[in-house]
């Protein structure tokens, strides 16, 4: 998609400060980096959530994070890791392109956990959780 900001890094319209590649995945830093060494990782063909991965590509992006986030960490020397994915508008996507972010972080760096990224927590009841259960249950 020429449009995609993602796409056109993947196919070289776009600089990038590429970390990895391989054939179905591309890896770089992010521009507008929450901590040293924010990386991006992301399919090379587009989709835009990640219901929308065919399941293989799916596990190739995971072990690409998989393998990022300790080299990452090295790299920068961080004491731990944020990996999260913005999957969807309300969730805070803003490129329209499967992107898992890889978030060094720091003792006393002043970030939260990642509890802090959805609003008020719902007060559910055992019945309300039962039912929630099952009914992911029944799609999972
Ligand atoms: P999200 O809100 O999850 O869609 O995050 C999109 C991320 O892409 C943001 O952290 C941006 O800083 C990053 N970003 C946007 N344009 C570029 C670019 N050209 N190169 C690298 N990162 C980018
Ligand atoms: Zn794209």
């Amino acid at each position: 998609m020429t449009d995609c900001i993602f796409c056109r890094i993947v196919d070289g319209d776009l600089p990038s400060r590429t970390v990895y590649e391989d054939d179905s995945i591309l890896a770089f830093l992010d521009a507008n980096p929450l901590a040293p060494g924010h990386t991006l990782v992301v399919p090379k063909a587009h989709h835009e959530r990640l219901d929308d991965l065919p399941g293989d590509l799916a596990a190739d992006l995971f072990a690409v994070l998989y393998d990022l986030v300790s080299a990452v960490e090295d790299a920068v020397d961080a004491d731990a890791t944020t990996v999260g994915f913005n999957d969807g508008a309300a969730a805070g996507q803003e490129v329209p392109h499967v992107h898992g972010h890889v978030v060094p972080r720091f003792e006393g760096d002043g970030g939260g956990p990642i509890h802090a990224v959805a609003g008020s927590s719902p007060d559910l009841s055992d019945g309300e959780l039962d039912d929630i259960a099952a009914a992911i249950g029944e799609r999972a």
